[in-house]
């Protein structure tokens, strides 16, 4: 992609940092103009409930358009959480989803939007009046919003982080550790966070079903964090025989293109019923 290019012709002059840095900068400028002309949206991905054929979940997954192009929230995510930005849109996403949750709800579908947080808005203060703010001036039942967030965010020790996530606990939200495997997965932490659901990363399910080990790790972690009370999902589920090799985990819900792709608002309320008429 671009950046790989922009990276090898900076190390060609020595200085690839300074390079990335500019990129950096051009995607933070973009971002501002996204901003002013309202170029974000939230796309959003049902996650199947397999035991019983249920929605799960929605999941909000943010969207960054500039005129004709797109950004991939693997590059603007990291600028935004680096400037503090993801902030103010953190702030953004948690109303429009919960907006769209109250919507769902209102027309019959009664499921959980799911929204993913970074670290950058737990560390703000603010974010506890936000999550009053936003439940105040909704009808939402606070179980229907659900916060995703890494594992490494569970073991954050820094004050704001805990009284941040205490206080979406105490409001009735409900807790995902979401890419679970992909960091320090340590287990000691799992018997005491506060998360109903693990959500298992998709290099998991990548290589299914000739993997045997990453087929093994998912077994015993579904086994032990269903026996800790927990719900799991099973990421990135692409192809028929990866659904078939993951039912037979006894993972409770599946999330992955061979569902369906995130969807745009408009069209996610008739993928539901389209569902639950099959
Ligand atoms: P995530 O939270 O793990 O979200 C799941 C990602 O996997 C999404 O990528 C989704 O489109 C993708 N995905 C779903 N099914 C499949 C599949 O079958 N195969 C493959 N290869 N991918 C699949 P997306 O939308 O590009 O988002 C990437 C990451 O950006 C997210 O990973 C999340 O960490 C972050 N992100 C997205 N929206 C937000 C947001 O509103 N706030 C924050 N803080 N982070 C966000
Ligand atoms: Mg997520
Ligand atoms: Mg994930
Ligand atoms: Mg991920």
């Amino acid at each position: 992609g671009a950046l790989t290019t922009v990276v090898a012709s900076g190390s060609v002059h020595g200085n690839p940092v300074t390079i990335l840095k500019r990129n950096e900068l051009s995607i933070e400028e973009k971002l501002h103009q996204a901003m002013e002309t309202g170029g974000f949206s939230l796309n959003y991905q049902p996650v199947i409930n397999v035991t019983d054929n249920s929605i799960e979940a929605c999941e909000a997954l943010m969207r960054c358009r500039i005129g004709d192009e797109m950004l991939p929230p693997d590059r603007f995510i990291p600028v935004a959480e680096k400037t503090g930005l993801i902030i103010e849109l953190g702030d953004w996403t948690l109303l429009t989803a919960a907006h769209m949750a109250e919507q769902l709800l209102a027309n019959g579908h009664p499921t959980k939007v799911a929204v993913n947080v970074s670290r950058a808005q737990l560390t703000a203060p603010k974010f506890q009046q936000t999550l009053q703010a936003l439940l105040t001036i909704s009808p939402l039942p606070p179980s229907l919003l659900e916060l995703e967030l890494t594992e490494s965010l569970f073991m954050d020790t820094s004050i704001a982080v805990r009284r941040n996530l205490d206080a979406a606990v105490e409001a009735g939200l409900s807790l995902a550790i979401d890419d679970f495997g992909t960091g320090y997965s340590c287990l000691a932490y799992l018997k005491d966070i506060p998360a109903n659901k693990l959500k298992l990363d998709r290099t998991f399910v990548k290589n299914l079903p000739e993997d045997k080990k990453s087929l093994a790790i998912v077994r015993a972690i579904t086994r032990l964090a269903q026996d800790l009370g927990m719900t799991v999902v099973a990421e990135g589920v692409e192809t028929p025989e990866q659904l078939d090799t993951l039912l037979g985990t006894g993972v409770n819900a599946l999330q992955g293109y061979l569902f369906t792709r995130p969807l745009p608002e408009q069209q996610l309320e008739s993928w539901l019923t389209d569902f639950k008429g099959n």
